[in-house]
């Protein structure tokens, strides 16, 4: 009997494609099947687009057939958050303003998949213009924890998270502005990187905090995220801070994993009060696998990250405030109480009103407020000096680790209605992942075993310098490399049994 489709990791699909033991529709049909079986529960994907991804695996099968050559991921399914625009497919940001918008173009990431052979399923669900850290806050539903489905995935990207732990798809994409990559990935015993700032294109991403956007690869292993990133990534000229470098060796980094002689810093601030015993537990025990690996671990403080999340929930507002003013009612999406009886301000005023959820108008008021005159040095420019604080903070460090280390999330994945009455407790899951945003370094989150108190998984951070983003993948492939041979595979394998039919 040949081996499944669902559950094999996209490295071996596209090999077995490439092969010509499989065919790209064959391996997309598997996955839609999965997804009509599973998604009734977990409630992933936005939108799934089962025509256009049969036909578009069609075609990728007639170009392997016609001879052309393609990339490693060529006829693998993949999934994407649906904050990148997606020429002919709906695209919300999981956002109520924009339903029923149909972008005229596709994303620079969106584009490079398609020309490299992937085949897009559908887009996934988000926190509303992906603020937020469960999904909850989408304009549509919640999407549910694979591993526990009372609990939330994470978010903003929690859909793209959700849909490789139920093995709906082998890869997806998602964006990270304080953290939406790597806190879904750390919840879900997923993959996720944030690479360097610049290095993979921002065109056509629905933009929330420009300074601090950031499209990046999830999978379940770190080749699969490897391999993805290295499609996604390298310059384009559509985005002004695009980085004009080539993508760093992130496979070979994924395929090496030695980690022999590197000096990993712990950072001291990033543990302790508020961080889930079993966090700290499953951190300390990845810790003594990298040391056994050949890695030299060393304390290391950065004392400003203190003062990330504060100076974080001051800038990225700022910026929604200026990037959500384009949804007026007159170029995208919803438009209400336009009768023949009102001025466009009042259309707009309706509009905004109904189209925007509660999340999205606390952070334009907030932002507007922070950018007011009068306020604008206090707030915004003191939040500018501390960005850059967080920065030196990183380049000291730098200077002699050749990585940061830290968890990923404080805590495992909470209850769904746990966090939404308290937008502080809320904001905290993202104490760890900000640092690297407001920095632009590279950063990623990779499993490191199950929470002894709630049996959930737990993710290891890993934070590089700008543009040695390889160096992420090498310590994440030494960690995977080690817990598979511990545990007899990688950690959603724990979960294979309960979403894939014996
Ligand atoms: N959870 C963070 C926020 O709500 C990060 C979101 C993101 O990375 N898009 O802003």
């Amino acid at each position: 009997m040949s081996a499944p489709i669902l559950g094999a990791t996209a490295s071996e699909l596209g090999q077995r494609i490439a092969q010509g033991e499989l065919s790209a529709t064959e391996v997309t049909s598997a996955h839609l099947a999965q997804i009509e079986r599973v998604d009734g529960q977990v409630r992933a994907f936005l939108h799934v687009d089962a025509e256009g991804a049969l036909e578009r695996a069609a075609a990728v099968d007639a170009r392997l057939a016609a001879g052309e050559r393609l990339g490693p991921l060529a006829g693998v399914p993949v999934a994407v958050k649906d904050l990148f625009c997606t020429a002919g497919v709906p695209t919300t940001a999981g956002s109520r303003i924009l339903e029923g918008w149909v972008p005229p173009y596709s994303a620079t990431v969106v584009r490079r998949l398609t020309d490299a052979g992937l085949v897009l399923l559908g887009k996934t669900n988000l926190d509303e213009f992906a603020m937020g850290s469960s999904t909850e806050n989408s304009g549509y539903f919640t999407t549910h924890n694979p591993w526990a489905l009372d609990r939330v995935p994470g978010g903003s990207g929690g859909g793209s998270a959700a849909a490789l732990a139920a093995f709906e798809s082998p890869l997806s994409v998602g964006t990270d502005t304080g953290g939406s990559i790597r806190q879904p990935a750390s919840v879900t015993g997923t993959v996720g990187v944030k690479p360097t700032y610049g290095g993979t294109s921002r065109y056509g991403v629905i933009a929330m905090a420009s300074s601090l956007d950031q499209p990046g690869p999830c999978a379940r292993t770190v080749l699969d995220a490897a391999l993805l990133h290295e499609v996604m990534g390298g310059h384009d000229p559509f985005d002004s801070t695009s980085i004009d470098a080539p993508v760093p060796p992130v496979v070979d980094a994924a395929r090496s994993g030695d980690v022999r002689g590197l000096r990993i810093g712990v950072v001291t601030e990033l543990g302790g009060e508020g961080y889930a015993p079993g966090v700290e537990q499953r951190f300390a025990e990845a810790l003594d696998a990298l040391r056994d690996a050949g890695a030299v671990l060393v304390d290391v403080s950065c004392p400003s990250f203190r003062y990330a999340l504060g100076a974080y929930y001051l800038i990225m507002p700022s910026e929604v405030s200026s990037n959500l003013a384009r949804y007026d009612a007159m170029r995208y999406g919803l438009r209400v109480g336009d009768d023949g009886t009102r001025g466009v301000e009042e259309v707009m005023n309706l509009t905004r009103g109904r189209g925007f959820g509660e999340e999205a108008k606390r952070r334009i008021i907030i932002g507007t407020y922070a950018l007011s005159s009068g306020y604008y040095d206090a707030y915004y420019g003191s939040a500018q000096k501390v960005r850059t604080l967080i920065t030196r903070d990183f380049e000291a460090a730098f200077a002699g680790v050749d990585v940061l280390v830290s968890p990923s999330t404080p805590t495992t994945a909470f209850r769904i209605g746990e966090r939404t009455a308290d937008p502080l407790a809320m904001y905290a899951s993202d104490l760890c992942t900000i640092p690297s945003n407001m920095a632009g370094n590279a950063s990623g989150s990779f499993p490191c075993g199950l929470a002894p108190e709630d049996g959930l998984p737990v993710g290891f951070q890993v934070m590089a310098p700008p543009l040695a983003d390889d160096r992420v993948y090498r310590v994440g492939a030494a960690l995977e490399r080690a817990l598979s041979a511990r545990d007899g595979g990688v950690l959603t394998d724990r979960i294979a049994d309960r979403w894939l039919e014996a």
